[in-house]
């Protein structure tokens, strides 16, 4: 390794700095963390000197966020309002590293122009099991491009079981409809058979979008026809698997994966980046080599294209752990370890709480863990400080669930805690409308 290179201070060193441990409690330790791991990145692409790595993490600090950074206290790990699935450490410093000038569109090697995303794309049909991918915008434009490349002129067939609204008014039959495809609705609500795909294929079908229902559950007198079954009708089977598992996953049994879906024989799998995969908003199309290169020629191609950044953090995302993970998966016996530390430092009890996936995604699977229970003015204090920490209200209650927050910010809610229980005692005037 270069001299200058070794040179560069080690992250817990700078982390270690009291400028950074202020920094932290004020301002949450994974922003801190980022902010050293961008300057670190900045001093091995040679832009600042190493020993300038501290004070250029500062002076990033010091600048208004653009956004603000919000501690999840309430226990739904991909939350919609939230901005999704945070991004693990490596995706962050991908991002950092492609932020500049970047071999996006270059082989470095032979200086030849290659297909932007090359990379990505073939780990990510590798990981799904799949022949080859293409990376777009987000789930919605990945469906209007198959719905355009392959339906525009012609008709789709879809379950009347499968007209989801995916959130925020926006329903995917609306969506599919506006790419000038014809919608062809088949079977009732609840029930949906094989027969009935059967009975409305003609000249005009150009395939069937299968729909997973990720933010409801139909339970009683349904059924659908599988992939399994759909594909014996030969015509493209689209399956929109929402969540974006790429390998089945025990802990989500109910959820599709790509790779099992493709394995009962899907012509092409949709699904978004910024989900249960826990990376960043993306839409993911994986499947058949010659459909992924029909859609990848469209003009349409052009406009949902990702940028670079997109293309560096979900190739991150698809190499290393992913927070979402560790918080979906995370042990009730820490969490409630965590949570007593906590409630003991400030005098209140810990409550047991049932966390989600969110995201529309997985919507009967709870994760059990522990809450530090405050009193109901609690939240908006806390909601409303620095760093702003969002909890859940329940039963009266404001519960402080640690499971989407990482424990290096354990510190950062006791403080944001004894803060808002404190201005609660001296009968700090609340938010309009708060009880008192
Ligand atoms: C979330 C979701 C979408 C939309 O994906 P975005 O990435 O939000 O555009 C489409 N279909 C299903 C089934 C979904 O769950």
């Amino acid at each position: 390794m270069d001299d200058w290179r070794r040179a560069i201070p080690r992250t817990d060193a700078v982390l270690a700095l009291p400028a950074f441990t202020e920094a932290a409690a004020r301002l949450g330790a994974a922003r801190v963390k980022a902010a050293v791991r961008a300057a670190q990145e900045l001093a091995r692409q040679g832009v600042i000197a190493p020993d300038a790595v501290a004070a250029h993490a500062l002076a990033m600090l010091d600048a208004p966020a653009p956004a603000r950074a919000v501690l999840n206290a309430t226990g739904v790990v991909v939350h919609t309002n939230l901005g999704r699935a945070p991004l693990s450490d490596a995706a962050v410093a991908a991002l950092v590293a492609a932020s500049g000038y970047t071999d996006v569109e270059l082989d470095l090697a032979t200086n030849t122009r290659v297909s932007r995303g090359v990379r990505v794309r073939a780990l990510l049909a590798q990981r799904a099991g799949a022949q080859a991918s293409l990376v777009v915008n987000n789930g919605a434009a990945a469906l209007v491009l198959v719905a355009t490349a392959l339906g525009q002129g012609r008709e789709l067939l879809i379950s009347r079981g499968e007209l989801v609204e995916i959130g925020a008014g926006f329903r995917l039959g609306d969506l599919l409809a506006a790419t000038g495809a014809r919608l062809v609705e088949v079977g009732a609500t609840n029930r949906t058979r094989l027969a009935d795909y059967a009975a409305a294929m003609g000249p005009a079908t150009a395939a069937i979008v299968k729909v997973h229902p990720s933010n409801y559950v139909m339970s009683g007198y349904v059924e659908q026809a599988s992939v399994a079954e759909l594909v014996t009708l030969g015509v493209p089977v689209v399956h929109d698997i929402g969540s974006g598992l790429l390998r089945p996953d025990a802990a989500l049994p109910d959820e599709p994966s790509a790779s099992a879906s493709l394995a009962a024989g899907a012509d092409l799998v949709i699904a978004s980046g910024d989900k249960l995969l826990g990376g960043p908003q993306a839409g993911l199309v994986v499947g058949r080599r010659d459909l992924i290169d029909v859609l990848a020629r469209h003009p349409l191609a052009r406009a949902v294209r990702v940028d670079k950044l997109t293309l560096a953090a979900l190739e991150a995302t698809l190499g290393a752990p992913t927070p979402v993970d560790a918080y979906r998966l995370a042990d009730p016996a820490l969490l409630k370890e965590r949570a007593e530390r906590i409630a003991a430092a400030v005098g209140a009890g810990v409550v047991e709480t049932q966390g989600r996936i969110g995201g529309g995604g997985a919507p009967d699977v709870t994760l059990p863990g522990w809450a530090i229970a405050l009193p109901p003015d609690a939240a908006a204090r806390l909601r409303t400080g620095t760093p702003a920490v969002l909890a859940r209200i329940d039963a009266g209650r404001t519960l402080i669930d640690l499971r989407c927050i990482d424990p290096d910010d354990d510190e950062a809610v006791l403080v944001a805690v004894q803060r808002a229980l404190a201005a609660g005692a001296v009968g700090e005037p609340g938010m309009p409308g708060e009880p008192a």
